[in-house]
């Protein structure tokens, strides 16, 4: 089964896909599989903005 890196879904057999091989310092490396046409890129994570300190009161 080959799961798409871009779309995060699985290529069905009928469907074109391409090959991206990542070479890895030790061992054989890794293949990732990409649809070749242009799918859907799965949304990033939402990211929540980090709570902003403020100054515990004030000089004076
Ligand atoms: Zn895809």
């Amino acid at each position: 089964m080959r799961i798409c890196a871009r779309c995060d879904r699985q290529i069905q057999g009928h469907e074109a896909y391409e090959e991206q091989h990542w070479p890895s310092m030790s061992g054989p490396g890794r293949v990732a599989y990409r649809h070749a046409v242009d799918c859907q890129r799965r949304p990033p994570p939402t990211q929540t903005a980090p709570t902003q300190y403020r100054g515990y009161g004030r000089a004076g």
